[in-house]
């Protein structure tokens, strides 16, 4: 143990945050250097209380160049997605493709008839830009674009059903994503909530019973991530729909994912149109699931319904931007135009078998001739998912590689490929990193390799 006055010496010894600085250099903002030279001479500091030797200037601007280098990854970048989970909430959900991102770069980069009737010169409403096309594309009515399907959700229950009843089926009061739950949302709305049924089996005596003079809707929401199987009863939407006509509440269907059109690989996911055409009121869904748009939440169907939306308070605090409105309009103009295969999400649920197998064993041979004996790179069939609380059970057959190393676990190979610049993220099941390549674009293949060597050597 160090004596007092020894241990004093040692402290007095740590170099002032401004020889820190000096001798870290590089190009970060001062604010950020400060803060990374004093946290490196605090920790210093606590080492030598508990007993640790003094470092050195050299050692003091290497742990302070490690927590600049932890704040640079801490900003939004782009990553390599070789998951093989094609809707990826926490890594951005769909990628958007040409066309959508400079539809974005046109409206963000000067003025824009954001809220401006070019036609006639006076204010106009940024409510109209996407909403025309999605009217077109599903025969709704009328539509209004807020910041997320969650946020479709608060304001048609806020603004149909707030002091009042909606009626739910316990099947359904679901729980999407880490923050979603239909329940929470529901009562954030002050819509009073009453689950009928049970969590296997709903039927519509259970609906009609609940009615009571204080019923505002039915509200259904489409098992987006899960799915309920063995002794299971749901009632369909279209029987739904007529008892709420005939009671004359309204029927809101949550549609989650809001399929525009059959994309060949998205088995038992509702279409927009088909829920209306068995009878919703209203119908919400996302603009980054599998329609392959920005973040957005789309409410749709009766001009009358969605009117009270137009006019409620909330609909200020959900409103979205021009570049979110941008990119859903490109979107959606591609869906009209029926070049949906274009967005990078259907491309890459499309791509075919033969052609991943293809880059798989192209990127192996290259990696094989770098690595040492001890690594093995594999070309493996995989399954790919389509994720993002879309498609349950639906899995892609894919391909893509498996790394393994005798000496570094997969956990380590994983974080080692996450320390690169772009990281890339794979899949760690049983000790065997797996990399897919469905997500993974034709054109970030000489990156990835580059990165997979990198992580692999020494
Ligand atoms: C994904 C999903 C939501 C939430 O949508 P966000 O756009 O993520 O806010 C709500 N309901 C269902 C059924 C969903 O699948």
């Amino acid at each position: 143990m160090a004596g007092h006055g020894e241990l004093n010496e040692r402290l007095r010894s740590l170099p002032a945050v401004d020889r820190v600085i000096a001798e870290l250099g590089g190009t970060a903002p001062p604010t950020a250097l400060t803060a990374a030279a004093r946290r490196a001479i605090d920790e210093a500091r606590s080492a030598i209380r508990a007993g640790g030797p003094a470092p050195s200037l050299e050692e003091l601007a290497g742990r302070a160049k490690n927590h600049l280098w932890q704040r640079d990854r801490t900003f939004l970048q782009p990553v390599i997605n070789a998951t093989g989970v094609l809707i990826h909430t926490n890594l951005g959900r769909v990628p958007l493709g040409d066309e959508q991102v400079e539809a974005v770069r046109k409206v963000a980069a000067g003025y824009s008839n954001l809220e401006y009737d070019v036609a006639t010169g006076k204010r106009g409403t940024r409510y109209a830009h996407a909403t025309r096309l999605i009217c077109e594309l599903t025969g709704a009515e009328a539509a209004l674009v807020v910041n997320n399907n969650a946020a479709a959700v608060l304001l048609t229950l806020s603004a149909l059903s707030a002091g009042k009843e909606v009626i739910i089926s316990r099947g359904e009061l679901v729980e999407i994503g880490g923050e979603f739950r239909i329940p929470d949302v529901m009562a954030a709305s002050g819509t009073k909530v009453v689950e009928v049924g049970t969590t296997n089996r709903t039927h519509l005596a259970d609906y009609e019973r609940a009615i009571t003079p204080n019923t505002a809707a039915i509200l259904k929401v489409h098992p987006s991530n899960y799915r309920v199987v063995g002794f299971t009863a749901a009632v369909p939407a279209r029987d739904v729909a007529r008892l709420a006509l005939g009671r004359h509440i309204c029927f809101v269907h949550d549609l989650g994912s809001g399929l525009i059109e059959d994309p060949g690989f998205a088995v038992d996911e509702p279409l927009v149109r088909s829920a209306f055409e068995d009878g919703a009121d209203l119908v919400t869904f996302s603009g980054d699931k599998l329609l392959g748009g920005p973040q957005a939440g789309i409410v749709a169907g009766r001009a009358k319904l969605i009117d009270k939306l137009a006019h409620h308070p909330l609909l200020r605090a959900l409103r979205p931007d021009k570049m979110t409105l941008a990119a859903l309009e490109a979107t959606l103009d591609l869906h009209l135009r029926g070049q949906a295969t274009s967005l990078p999400l259907w491309h890459m649920a499309s791509t075919s078998l033969e052609e991943l197998e293809g880059r798989a064993t192209g990127l192996a041979r290259a990696l094989e001739k770098q690595l040492g004996q001890g690594t093995k790179v594999e070309v493996t069939p995989l399954s790919s998912v389509a994720g993002g609380g879309s498609l349950p059970g639906l899995e892609l057959p894919s391909f893509g590689l498996t790394i393994s190393d005798g000496e570094r676990s997969s956990a380590e190979l994983q974080r080692r490929l996450r320390y690169g610049t772009p990281p890339v993220i794979g899949r760690v099941e049983e000790d065997s990193l797996f990399l897919d390549l469905r997500t993974v674009p034709p054109d970030q293949d000489a990156t990835l390799l580059e990165q997979v060597a990198r992580a692999l050597k020494d």
